[in-house]
């Protein structure tokens, strides 16, 4: 990681926010922390950072509530963020289509899981800040699966697959932001919509079509994993 990269941290517990400094400065952030909902309002819209981690549960102004307002307007409308939720249920408000938050983190959560999530974000900031890569790639390609987005054609361990519409949007949405969470309800709403009986087992069910048809073992996914309690994201391998 960049020496010069400035880190926000918005957290009220305060041994929570000594250790994400810690961490974070260990590998060479500039670190700013504010622990209260209002002050950080205030921080995240008038300067930009490299990176914002943000609890939910805050005094004054949820973490739901400033993630919302910087990517509505102000320095941080395209920073990423992380999000820490103290129950699984938090996280489906955080990955719920509005929030804006780039990721997730329950608590509690260990500092190697925090620090892969960082790396990960940074390193999706970067590729998406190349002009060259703005549009969507129009080929996708990990480990034993290729994806040709015009032809709508995927082959998966040397082989090509027949997919149905849904299963290619999926699978496509999915691959094109790697280790991105996506909820059921976001992924129903992006890839059926229009359709009026569908439910979130839909997405379930064609998750495991999917997985029959690409991967290796469909009982131990290695693409399309699941985060569990929330919905599916795309193995995040380079
Ligand atoms: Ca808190």
């Amino acid at each position: 990681m960049a020496t010069s990269r400035h880190v926000l941290i918005v957290e009220d517990e305060p041994p929570i926010r000594e250790l994400l400094r810690l961490h974070l400065e260990l590998v060479g952030f500039n670190v700013s922390e504010v622990a209260d909902g209002r002050a950080a309002l205030d921080v995240i819209r008038s300067r930009p950072f490299d990176l914002i981690v943000l609890d939910v549960m805050l005094p004054g102004v949820d973490g739901i509530t400033l993630c919302r307002a910087a990517r509505a307007e102000g320095a941080n409308v395209s920073t990423p963020l992380l999000m820490l939720t103290a129950r699984d249920t938090e996280s489906d408000k955080v990955l719920g289509l509005e929030s804006g938050a780039d990721d997730y983190l329950t608590k509690p959560f260990g500092m190697r899981e925090l620090m892969a999530r960082v790396s990960a974000l940074l390193r999706r900031a970067t590729r998406a800040d190349r002009p060259a890569e703005a549009p969507p790639p129009r080929h996708l390609a990990f480990r034993n699966l290729a994806i040709d987005v015009d032809k709508r054609q995927v082959v998966a361990h040397g082989h090509p697959v027949d997919l149905t519409r849904q299963e290619f949007d999926l699978l496509q949405l999915l691959a094109s932001r790697p280790g991105i969470v996506f909820s059921r309800m976001a992924l129903l709403t992006k890839i059926w919509s229009g359709d009026e009986y569908v439910t979130e087992r839909t997405v379930d069910t064609v998750v495991s079509r999917l997985r029959k048809k690409i991967e290796r073992d469909a009982q131990d996914p290695e693409l399309i994993l699941t985060a569990w309690g929330v919905g599916y994201k795309f193995a995040d391998v380079e």
